[in-house]
């Protein structure tokens, strides 16, 4: 392969110390309740390079939810069992001008615009083999295989708030049952939540962004789950949609697939070299991680790294 980018700890820190501030342009997401407790200052910033080697900097051990990043292991998973056809003969590949939590396109098409979004996220999930909790299982389980970290779970109090406050989620989920679309009881709704409120930190998003920037190949290698058509979809979903209706401007200025979630997160693939993961949770107008966008947005412009050069 081509010569390696040489990104070193002093580069984040560098990146890093530079845009921390941004953080105060945004607010932690408080519409979970749970949410609202994080510091607003905590930040990391994380990148696993060419080699499957990881370089962290900031609070490197903060744990935050991963949120709508889980939108992408849940893809993966109900692609693979089900197939892409089935899949998305239930909703679109569009991108969109509308808010994660809009209703759109329920009441004119019946169908999510994408599986990125909240409603065709609840669809995707539902769609995953198996009774009870077992689909939230499969979607724990990719999250440890891809990060190889088996000290990963979800956070009950994250859950628990998410459940009772989620009611605009809920009504998503019914007008899908009305539709059609989803077929069970509020079980398959829980699976959504729970997946939400898995506990992550900026490093393991890193290795997630490498794995699907990489054929779904893991950080260190293992080829367990290869599989290049699935890192395809995922990847041109996180590019259209990742970043909900900013992703047509994020596109223009950082020009790589990415997935944000309102935990403060996002994670980034760069197609067969890098991996990156950042966290700041305080978000702006989109639901996306502020000082977390121009972080990346510093690393992309120094290395050159937009899939537009
Ligand atoms: N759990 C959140 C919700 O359903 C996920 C949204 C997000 O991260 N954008 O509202």
């Amino acid at each position: 392969s081509s010569k390696s980018l040489q990104i070193n700890e002093k580069t984040l820190s560098d990146i890093l110390e530079k845009n921390k501030a941004f953080y105060k342009e945004g607010k932690v997401a408080d519409y979970i309740p749970e949410l609202g407790k994080m510091q607003a200052d905590k930040i990391a910033f994380s990148v696993v390079n060419e080699n499957g080697k990881v370089i962290n900097v900031g609070d490197v051990n903060q744990k935050f939810t991963i949120q709508s990043i889980s939108k992408i292991i849940a893809l993966m998973i109900a692609v693979t069992e089900k197939g892409e056809k089935n899949v998305f003969s239930k909703m679109g590949y569009f991108g969109t001008d509308k808010p994660f939590n809009h209703y759109a396109n329920l009441e004119t098409t019946g169908k999510p615009l994408n599986p990125m979004m909240n409603a065709g996220a609840i669809l995707t999930t539902s769609m995953i083999e198996g009774e009870g909790d077992i689909p939230f299982k499969k979607i724990l389980e990719m999250v440890r295989y891809i990060t190889k970290n088996n000290s990963i779970d979800y956070s009950k109090s994250v859950y628990n708030s998410e459940k009772e406050t989620g009611n605009k989620n809920r009504g998503m989920f019914y007008l899908m049952k009305n539709n059609g679309l989803i077929e069970g009881d509020e079980e398959k709704l829980n699976n959504y939540f729970k997946q939400c409120s898995i506990e992550v930190t900026a490093e393991d998003l890193a290795k997630i962004g490498y794995f699907f920037a990489h054929q779904c190949t893991r950080f260190d290698g293992d080829t367990t789950y290869k599989n290049a058509e699935i890192s395809q979809l995922i990847q041109s979903q996180m590019l259209t949609a990742g970043m909900y209706e900013f992703s047509g401007e994020y596109s223009r200025t950082v020009g790589l697939p990415s997935k944000s979630g309102v935990g403060g997160g996002i994670t980034v693939s760069v197609a067969n070299k890098i991996g990156i993961g950042v966290f700041s949770p305080a978000l702006d107008e989109h639901g996306n991680s502020a000082a977390g966008y121009h972080m990346i947005l510093d690393l992309v412009k120094q290395y050159n790294l937009s899939l537009f050069q």
